[in-house]
Parts: C-alpha cells; structure tokens; sequence
C-alpha cells in the first residue's frame, strides 16, 4: 500500500460518513432484509451462492441478544420462502457470548433449529482470539447435535492446524480465512507469506481429513494454489466451495464460476454498515482513490 493510501486509511475515522458511505455501498447490500434478498437473487442468477450477514457488533444486552437470534429466524424464513440460494453467517459476540456462553449457545441453538426445518445450514464467522474457545465449544456442540453447522478458522492464528485436528467431527465444515483482528505475535503468525504458508498448510490438513472446505480469500496467489491442491487430492466439485466478500474482486469471482467452481458470496446487510465498511475501505489496496472520487463527486 502506497504512503498517501496509509495516511488515508489512519484518517478514515475522519471521513464524513456520507462519504465512506457512497465508496463502501458496493460492500453492504442494504439496510433491509429485502434489499439483501435482492441482491442474493442477481448473485443466484450470476450462478453464485450467498451467505447472509446481519451487521451488528458484540452486544452487552441479553435482549440485543435475543432479538438478534430473532431476526436470524426470520431470514431463514424468508430465504426458503423468496426461493434463493443462500445460508446465513453469525457472529456469537452479536448472540451474547461476551455476556454469557450459555446464552448464546441457546441463541446460536435456536438459529440452527430453524435453518434445519428450513433445510439449510449456519456457518458460525470468527472473531477476536478471545472468543476462539467458546466459538469452537459452540460449533461442536451443536454440529454432534444437528449437521447442519460450520465454523471458521483463521490461517494467522497458530493454533490453527491443531484446531482443524480438534473440531473435526462428522460433517465437519469449516471456512478457512487469514483472520482480520489484529492478535499478538504469540497467538498468530505475522508475515505475508508466513500466513499463506499456514493457510495451505490448513487447507491441505482439511482435505486430509475429509472437510468440507470453504476456501474464503481473494488473494490470487491462494486461489491458485488451492485450485491445484483439490486437483491433486481429487477434491470432487460438491466437497468444496470459493468464498468472497461483496464487492471485492467481482472479476475474480467470475473466472472461478466459469471455472466450474462452486462460490459462495458474503452478503452483509442491516442498519450498522458503518464499522464493517470501515474494515473493508482498510483493506482496499485503492481506498484513497475511491475516497477521493467520492468526494469530488459530491461537490
Ligand atoms: C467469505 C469470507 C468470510 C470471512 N469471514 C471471516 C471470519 O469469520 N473471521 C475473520 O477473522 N475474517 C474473515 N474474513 C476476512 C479474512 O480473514 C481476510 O481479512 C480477508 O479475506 C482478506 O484476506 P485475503 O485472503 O482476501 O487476502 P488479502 O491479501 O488481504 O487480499 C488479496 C487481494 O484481494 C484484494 N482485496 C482484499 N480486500 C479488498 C477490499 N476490501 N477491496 C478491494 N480489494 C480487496 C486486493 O487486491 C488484495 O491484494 C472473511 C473473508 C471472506 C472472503
């Protein structure tokens, strides 16, 4: 990243938010569930899957918590009912896990109940290392109980490999990411290329064992050597699938589809897209000329 886009990165908190909101609507569906439904509809038509996110960050209220399982329900509802093709990904701070492990196994329990009557499936996103425990406690629990549950690993962590060993149940389905929180250097892997070496090092383990893998990045290097990873271990196509977020690297997106791979978009939506887009803006390699066109055009 170029001096100009990291000085405009470290001053994004200061961008007007009707700014950041114009650069980053290409990564946020929209603030209703129908907006969301919309875009999951063209995504299908495109031959992409999609998973649903609901924006929101840790709660310190149970009723914030149950109101957020509440509107899970209601998504998968609405997804068998509008006839689209996507699951739904939740964060466990947003259910409560910081104010107690049970309460968001129940809420997460619940959300899981109602994508099984509904046929589909929950992919529970990771979060701070603080959370790994109880993340992977939840996902076990309630994989051994249903089937229809998967979980995230992330590539930078180093505990990573012997969690792929440790939650590897019947039907085990994981995503395997970089990881976005910024951890210690005792608890993850630092460099570049350290952290490409340990996400093919986890990818290799999961086909080893017989995982269904989401493999969720956009950086080519990855795609490439994952393609040819599946290839030689004979990875049949419905045992794997592509993840990206919304609105990065739409090109890439559909090489792969024409490729014949199965993947799935990330589909966030709700009224709190501001801290999620701000995450996404930090990674954009482009960010200050997105920035700068925004404003300009908003004179
Ligand atoms: C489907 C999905 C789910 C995820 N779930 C989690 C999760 O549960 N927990 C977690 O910690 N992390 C999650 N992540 C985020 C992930 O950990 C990485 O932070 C993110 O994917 C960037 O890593 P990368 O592999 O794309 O590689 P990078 O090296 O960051 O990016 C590769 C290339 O992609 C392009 N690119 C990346 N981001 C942008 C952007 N915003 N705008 C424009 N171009 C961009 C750039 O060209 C860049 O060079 C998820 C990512 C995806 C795709």
């Amino acid at each position: 990243m170029s001096v100009f886009n990291r000085i405009l990165v470290a001053s994004l908190p200061f961008v007007p938010k009707f700014i950041v909101r114009r650069v980053a609507s290409r990564y946020v569906a929209g603030e209703t569930l129908d907006d969301a439904l919309r875009l999951v509809g063209e995504l299908n038509r495109q031959g992409a899957m999609a998973t649903l996110d609901l924006l929101g960050e840790e709660v310190s209220e149970r009723d914030k918590a149950v109101a957020c399982a509440d509107e899970y329900v209601r998504v998968l509802g609405r997804i068998r009912a509008d006839g689209v093709d996507s699951n739904v990904s939740i964060k466990p701070t947003m259910l409560g896990l910081k104010i107690d492990e049970g309460l968001c196994r129940d809420a997460i329990e619940r959300i899981v109940v109602a994508a099984k009557e509904n046929g589909n499936f929950v992919r529970i996103d990771m979060e701070d290392r603080t959370t790994t425990d109880a993340t992977l406690r939840i996902y076990k629990h309630l994989q051994e109980r249903y089937g229809n549950v998967g979980v995230v690993l992330q590539a930078y962590m180093r505990r990573t490999l012997a969690d792929i060993a440790a939650v590897t149940v019947a039907g085990a389905n994981i995503r395997i990411c970089k990881g976005i929180y910024v951890e210690p250097r005792d608890a993850a892997w630092k460099g570049y290329a350290t952290v490409r070496a340990n996400y093919l090092h986890a990818l290799e383990a999961m086909i080893a064992q017989g995982v269904y893998a989401a493999i969720a990045t956009h950086d080519e290097y990855l795609v490439c050597r994952a393609v040819a990873l599946l290839r030689k271990h004979g990875v049949p196509r419905d045992r794997y699938e592509f993840q990206m977020l919304l609105g990065v690297d739409e090109p890439l997106r559909r090489i792969l589809l024409a490729e014949g791979h199965r993947l799935r978009v990330y589909v966030p939506y709700g009224r709190d897209w501001y801290p999620y887009s701000i995450r996404r803006l930090r990674e954009n390699p482009e960010v200050a000329r997105h920035v700068l066109r925004a404003m300009l055009a908003g004179q």
